[in-house]
Order: C-alpha cells, then sequence, then structure tokens
C-alpha cells in the first residue's frame, strides 16, 4: 500500500515492525514484518508491542489474515494476544490464521487466556519443523509461502515468500505477428493464444517467462544446512545476526556467518536484523557483513521496502 493508501499492484510491501533480539530496547521492538502483497497482508512473527508498532507504521491491521511465526519464544508471538483482542474490539469477522510449529498446541494455550472469546475464528496451523525440505504452507492464487526447519534452541522454521512466475510478452517479437499492445495482449497472457489476422499466436511464440519475487526470513537460528535451500537465489534475504561473532553456544545467527551465506546462495540483498541490545552502535555489524557481502543493508524498526518484478 502507497502512503494514499492504495493498493499497487504486482508489489511486495515490507515494513520491519521489530528488529531486536529477546529484549526490546528504545530504538528496536521484538521481532516483527509486515508483508503485503496486493490486497492479502500477513505478518512474519509478532513480538510483543507489534500492534503499536503497525499503527506508528500507518499499515492497516486490521487487514491482517495470516500471521506465521516462526517459533514459540515470546519475543516472536507475545503481540498476538493484545493484536487479536484489539481486532475483535474492533469487530472483526473473518477468520485469522496462525501458523507456527505446534501452532495449535500454543494457538488454543492463547485462546484459554483470559476472559475474552474472539467473535471470529482463529484457525492454528501446524508447520512442520523436522525434516530439510521447503514445503509450502500456504498458497494464493499469485503466490506461495513456503517453511523450512531451522536450528535454534526449540522447534522453529524459517519462511519464504515465492511470488508465482508469470509469462509475459515480448512486444517487440509480438509485433512480427501483427500483435501490438492493447487488449489481445492481454487475452493472449490470459489464454495461452491468440487469433491475429486469422492466424493463430501462442504465448510460447511470443513470450518468456519472467520470474517472482522471492524473499526469505531466517527467524532465530545457528547457520544450517537448511539456510542454504531456504536462501538460495531470492531477491532479498532476511537473517538473524543477533551476534557480531559466532557464538555456537546461543544458537543463533551471526553476521559473518549471514554475510557468507547470502554470497554463497547469490541472494539480491541481504538484511541483517534481529539485533542484539548488546551492540548500541550498529555500523561496525554492517561493516563486517559488506566484507564479505556488499549488497547488504542493516534493518531498523519501521523501515519500509517495495520489491517490484522490474526491479530485477
Ligand atoms: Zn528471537
Amino acid at each position: 500500500m502507497n502512503e494514499q493508501g492504495q493498493i499497487v499492484r504486482d508489489m511486495l510491501e515490507i515494513v520491519f515492525l521489530g528488529t531486536g533480539s529477546g529484549i526490546p530496547s528504545k530504538r528496536r521492538n521484538p521481532a516483527s514484518i509486515w508483508l503485503q502483497y496486493e490486497d492479502d497482508a500477513f505478518l512474519w512473527d509478532c513480538g510483543e508491542g507489534t500492534q503499536r508498532q503497525l499503527m506508528a507504521a500507518r499499515t492497516s491491521f486490521m487487514k491482517i489474515n495470516r500471521i506465521f511465526i516462526t517459533h514459540w519464544h515470546a519475543d516472536h508471538w507475545a503481540g498476538l494476544i493484545g493484536l487479536m483482542q484489539t481486532m475483535n474490539m474492533e469487530g472483526r469477522k473473518k477468520a485469522l490464521h496462525i501458523y507456527g510449529p505446534e501452532a495449535e498446541r500454543f494457538v488454543g494455550d492463547l485462546l484459554d487466556l483470559d476472559y475474552w472469546g474472539p467473535r471470529f475464528r482463529v484457525v492454528p496451523h501446524n508447520v512442520p519443523f523436522e525434516g530439510s525440505e521447503l514445503m509450502p504452507v500456504y498458497e494464493s492464487k499469485r503466490f506461495t509461502i513456503l517453511s523450512i526447519p531451522v536450528e535454534h534452541t526449540v522447534p522453529s522454521v524459517g519462511y519464504a515468500f515465492h511470488e508465482h512466475d508469470v509469462w509475459n510478452v515480448d512486444i517487440q517479437k509480438a509485433g512480427k505477428f501483427g500483435l501490438h499492445q492493447g487488449p489481445l495482449v492481454g487475452k493472449l497472457k490470459r489464454d495461452g493464444k491468440v487469433r491475429v489476422g486469422g492466424k493463430l499466436v501462442t504465448l510460447k511464440q511470443v513470450g518468456y517467462i519472467k520470474p517472482g519475487i522471492r524473499v526469505a526470513y531466517t527467524g532465530d537460528t545457528e547457520p544450517c544446512k537448511n539456510l542454504e535451500k531456504l536462501c538460495q537465489g531470492v531477491d532479498l534475504a532476511i537473517h538473524d545476526a543477533t551476534f557480531l561473532e559466532e557464538r555456537a553456544d546461543r544458537m543463533h545467527g551471526d553476521v559473518k556467518a549471514a554475510a557468507r551465506l547470502a554470497k554463497k546462495c547469490g541472494v539480491g540483498e541481504l538484511i541483517l536484523t534481529h539485533f542484539s541490545r548488546r551492540y548500541t552502535e550498529i555500523k561496525p555489524l554492517r561493516d563486517e557483513a559488506l566484507k564479505i557481502f556488499n549488497r547488504t543493508r542493516v534493518a531498523e524498526d519501521f523501515m519500509r521496502i517495495r520489491l517490484k518484478k522490474s526491479n530485477r
């Protein structure tokens, strides 16, 4: 959505709502990321205070249909109760889907807390937390959300957004078949073929496949093999960067490992997030990553990104 509240077509909007780890700081809220693709809005994680961050970011929280939790540590889910209660008080009617490892158990526990009872359906979806495959967990007409188990102290997954690849028409090529920009091109994209001056023109003759946008989010994890599958060739990788140096005892990501992974997987851009509050200055972390992978940025709360296919 743009500042005027209009939905922008063919574009993925990402807003970082929380970029800190375990303990929030004045500058960083616990983990949460807003994603909107056309009129489909969802969250990756929902740490404490997410609803106020959503309001401050001027995103419409009532639009959220799905929340994908990477793991059940409070810095990734504690915003759920308040957000759901606000949705209830605002008269929400449509269902809210919550995904995560063992979601049925945890969402059930959340709904048992307090005297409140939502007047809308809250639907939990268990996400596999063992194995080594990227698995689809939600599929819409235009994109798929996938998950893969990662390595943390508790069952934990990473998520990916894969916009579906689409066929597009090469207008120059089409011109050679007497087909010019206009409604017939739309029909060709829709039906895969169209009649021009009595001759059949197919999409395969004048088209090409436009790869969809791909984004990966690691959640909390130490470096592991599955991260390569999650991040391979994505346009944007959002990576746990809790520490500057590797800390084998903490089961978290570090800046250098994230940058090495981004390089190995050929990602378009790396955004580091989930910083420990011990780092009051983030610049040294960014500088360290840049030595290994030069398309690195560091996330800040309220950072907003728009990805469009034509950016590729
Ligand atoms: Zn965390």
